[in-house]
């Protein structure tokens, strides 16, 4: 667990790496939990922290060709998801500059007091 906080993201019902722990995103960041990633379910999220990014891959899906980075855990190095850099379809540009985590490898808790920090 350690204490190697990076970014510290506040609110109630959190998500972090299944790995490590450490804290990425919450609840008030949630878009969309009805996308699909390798694992299975997958969940959008407008902001999420402490990630590292892969060079950026031209991919295609089933909502068109969208070019998109892998994202890990900062802490772990996991890989979690990915984050939407580009969209070419003009329907799917809400979802540049969002993160897709996967559900299996994130774990959601109630979030401790947003005035409770040790910094
Ligand atoms: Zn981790």
């Amino acid at each position: 667990m350690g204490r190697i906080f990076l970014d510290h993201i506040g609110g109630s019902r959190l998500f972090s790496c299944a790995a490590c722990d450490t804290i990425l995103t919450n609840r008030r960041e949630l878009i969309s939990t009805r996308f699909t990633g390798a694992t299975g379910r997958a969940f959008l999220f407008h902001r999420v922290v402490n990630l590292n990014y892969s060079d950026v891959q031209d991919r295609v899906m089933l909502t068109g060709r969208h070019m998109v980075r892998d994202v890990s855990c900062k802490n772990c190095n996991t890989k979690l998801g990915w984050v939407y850099e580009f969209a070419l379809e003009e329907t799917q540009r809400y979802k540049e500059g969002r993160v897709i985590l996967e559900r299996a490898l994130v774990t959601e808790s109630d979030g401790i007091d947003e005035h409770m920090g040790d910094d």
